[in-house]
């Protein structure tokens, strides 16, 4: 029971109850002020406007009105509001076909898109000019990659130019050696022979070129490579990394895939799946990725433990990294995965505690893809210490089956795949927000799966992930993804948690917001942002921070 003015009101569950009571005074039951349903095809400033003007004339007339009643009149007559150029990359309009080995990728840091995405784009390109006709060639004297966009922009903090060139000599992201990186960087005038047919043509970092950063390109991260006989073209492709280590070109079409057992491209078919066939989302996603791979659950269960133990030994290595190490790059940062984690263990309260030891996982991760290690696109290598924490944590502290962490990353998946569908997971489209806040969405996602939650609560557990990153621009201090990138991962690990609890704390059905609706605003935001801050440093932290 509590009062509000004069008015004694009974709740229960945190509803009130008191319909009499609300029938007298419109106003003393907040929710019924404002009316709760909202038409999906209304304006909500508008619907919002005309539902306040009507319940204000009513109190004014004496004529009590419900909120349904408020809902109806507010919405009709409203014509159908929608953005439309709300569509960021969703080009396909099928079903997610997106596998779990096309979308966990192991490679070197610091980033998929200006690191992962432009090796796998140069050594796509080296194996096409392997497949010309020997007599082209004989002719070839020099292989040359351009570079684009925010890939020009910011590129040099990101190594675009080391990874470029390793995969112009042959090397893959999952098994380059950061060493060969490493010493890319102390000996950038190294040169290497490639070798085409009976040919071999020398590269250096030179052939690596930094190109316009201004222009009008089908992606911002774009790249085009060249075969070239002295000034003449035996072949040339244009590329594009357009996130998460995905790789497209011109002319690109997503390769055939047999059709998904339960197809679907929202939030909303996904939990229907589950919900009328009674499995979790983690089966559904189990069922797809087995139908339109063709695996079996083994070999795939197989996958996830290779990228589990991949995001556990990215933790560790962190960790054990010396205390105060100092990153690479012009910044000077030193790292204090190490120093964070000592010092969060002896705190005095356990919740410090708590909070501390995760943000050192994520730390930890974090820093090793600012180092040039190995870590795993979940679902980029700026937003890389976020689930290798919580995976961390739950798999090494609190000891949990494999089963719970597979079924866990499978759900984080199907978080991913529906941002990627219906939004981006590139910062050089979608800011910040489409890196940390889509892997604080998967994470919590990940945690609510690996401890039996409902599809609803895993829906819920993720979309308050996400929502409370929208917006989040990427204005990474001097082009090296550090500053704000390493501490932003410990927040995103942080906030899963967080929105983990609330999930699974909250009645679930009173739970407001919908994945899709969020994923659809994270879009909208995208489409909008300024393109200064999207992986440009040109704008944020990347011109206010002075380093000297
Ligand atoms: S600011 Fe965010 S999106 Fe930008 S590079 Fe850093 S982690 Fe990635």
């Amino acid at each position: 029971m509590t009062r509000q003015g004069d008015t004694l009101i009974q709740i229960e569950g945190g509803k009130m109850n008191d319909q009499a009571e609300n029938q007298k005074d419109p106003l003393s039951y907040p929710g019924q002020a404002l009316s709760q349903e909202i038409s999906p095809e209304v304006d909500r400033r508008t619907f919002l406007m005309r539902s306040a003007l009507i319940g204000a004339t009513a109190v004014i007339l004496g004529q009590p009105v419900s909120a349904e009643e408020r809902a109806a009149k507010a919405a009709a007559g409203t014509p159908p509001k929608l953005d439309p150029a709300l569509n960021v990359v969703k080009k396909g309009k099928g079903p997610v076909m997106t596998t779990l080995d096309e979308f966990y990728k192991v490679g070197p840091g610091p980033s998929s898109s200006h690191t992962i995405g432009p090796m796998r784009i140069t050594y796509d390109f080296y194996q096409r000019c392997t497949k010309l006709p020997a007599d082209k060639l004989a002719k070839a004297t020099a292989l040359k990659v351009h570079l684009f966009g925010s890939l020009s922009a910011t590129g040099k903090g990101h190594g675009t130019e080391r990874a470029a060139l390793a995969g112009v000599v042959g090397k893959e992201p999952a098994t380059v050696d950061p060493a060969f990186l490493d010493g890319l960087r102390d000996k950038p005038d190294q040169s290497f022979p490639v070798k085409l047919g009976d040919k071999s043509v020398e590269v250096s970092l030179k052939d690596i070129i930094y190109d316009a950063q201004k222009g009008d390109w089908p992606h911002p991260n774009t790249m085009t490579c060249k075969l070239l006989a002295g000034k003449d073209l035996l072949l040339e492709q244009e590329y594009y990394s357009v996130g998460g280590g995905f790789i497209e070109w011109k002319g690109y079409t997503p390769p055939k895939k047999n059709p998904p057992k339960y197809p679907f491209s929202t939030m909303k078919e996904l939990r229907q799946h589950a919900e009328k066939n009674n499995l979790s989302i983690a089966q559904v996603v189990l069922a797809n990725e087995m139908t339109i791979a063709g695996r079996s659950e083994e070999e795939i269960y197989a996958f996830i433990d290779k990228i589990t133990n991949a995001m556990i030994a990215a933790v560790k290595s962190g960790l054990n990294a010396p205390e105060d190490d100092v990153l690479p790059g012009p910044i000077k940062l030193h790292s204090k995965a190490a120093t964070v984690l000592k010092r969060a263990m002896n705190d005095q309260f356990e919740t410090d505690r708590a909070i501390g030891v995760v943000s050192a996982w994520a730390l930890a991760a974090s820093e090793e893809n600012a180092r040039g290690h190995l870590v795993i696109t979940a679902p980029t290598g700026g937003s890389a210490g976020v689930m290798p924490a919580l995976v961390y944590g739950l798999s090494e502290v609190r000891k949990l089956p494999a089963e719970k962490i597979r079924h866990g990353m499978l759900a984080a998946a199907a978080i991913g795949y529906l941002c990627k569908h219906n939004a981006t997971l590139s910062a050089a489209e979608g800011g910040c927000q489409a890196e940390i806040g889509v892997a604080s969405a998967m994470s919590a996602a990940l945690l609510t799966t690996a401890y039996g939650a409902s599809p609803r609560v895993v829906e819920n557990a993720a979309e308050s992930a996400l929502e409370h990153h929208l917006g989040m621009t990427c204005d990474p201090v001097a082009g090296f993804v550090q500053v704000p990138c390493i501490e932003r991962c410990a927040f995103g690990a942080v906030k899963a948690w967080i929105a983990y609890t609330i999930a699974t704390n909250e009645i679930e059905s009173r739970h407001r917001v919908d994945l899709d609706a969020t994923i659809a605003a994270m879009a909208q935001t995208a489409k909008e942002m300024n393109s200064r801050y999207k992986e440009t440093s040109e704008a944020g932290l990347a011109v206010s921070v002075t380093l000297c």
